[in-house]
């Protein structure tokens, strides 16, 4: 699995919006883009006009950094986003946004994507009452995603719907903080997903 090692922030600086790639902080004032709203880089001021090219392939890395997807991987999802009916970038936006890793952290159970991964990654993660490990499980309608049963777990969990509780939970899963579950009600709809994309930049961009 790869995996994106940049400092957080930089890629926010870099794509000039804010990213969330760091759970609460990025809600505070504290954030990088509110306090450096420019690239990072010593000449990154200076740069000159963004091509058409340019601004595609930006479009295309905000959404896998988003996302946390690596290159090959997101071209594997764009794929799979062409063969399936309806609308392409709307596929796309959507089965990015049914990834295991995105469901945690949109239920509130994780403080940030990373945090998600690791969850998963570490075996803490059930999906109707079964180990999964593999951050980009497709999660579909009916399912139930839960902590392990082990205590450390289910601290870790309830501590993360403590920090994230101002937090809205999208219309399409319905968390439950005694029983520490979210289900999956619905396959999401484009417009639930939260980020400011416009996909279908990036399938101009992967369609040449
Ligand atoms: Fe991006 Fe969050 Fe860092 Fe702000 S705090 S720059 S939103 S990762």
């Amino acid at each position: 699995m790869s995996r994106i090692v940049d400092p957080k922030c930089k890629l926010c600086r870099r794509e000039g919006i804010k990213l969330f790639l760091k759970g609460q902080r990025c809600f505070t004032e504290k954030c990088a883009v509110s306090r450096r709203d420019y690239p990072p880089g010593v000449h990154a001021q200076k740069r000159s006009k963004v091509t058409e090219y340019g601004v595609r392939l930006r479009e295309k890395q905000k959404l896998k950094r988003i996302y946390g997807v690596g290159e090959r991987q997101f071209r594997l999802y764009f794929q799979e986003a062409e063969r399936l009916r309806g609308n392409t970038g709307e596929n796309l936006m959507v089965l990015l946004e049914r990834r295991l890793d995105n469901v945690l952290l949109a239920a509130g159970f994780a403080l940030s994507r990373n945090h998600a991964r690791q969850l998963i990654n570490h075996g803490h993660v059930r999906v109707n009452g079964r180990k999964v490990d593999v951050c980009s499980y497709s999660v579909r309608p009916g399912d139930l995603v839960a902590p392990a049963t082990r205590e450390n777990t289910k601290k870790i969990v309830s501590e993360a719907i403590e920090v994230n509780k101002s937090q809205p939970v999208p219309a399409w899963v319905e968390v439950s903080g005694d029983t520490l579950t979210a289900k999956v009600v619905a396959v999401p709809r484009r417009e639930d997903v939260p980020h400011v994309i416009q996909e279908q930049l990036i399938i101009e961009l992967l369609s040449k």
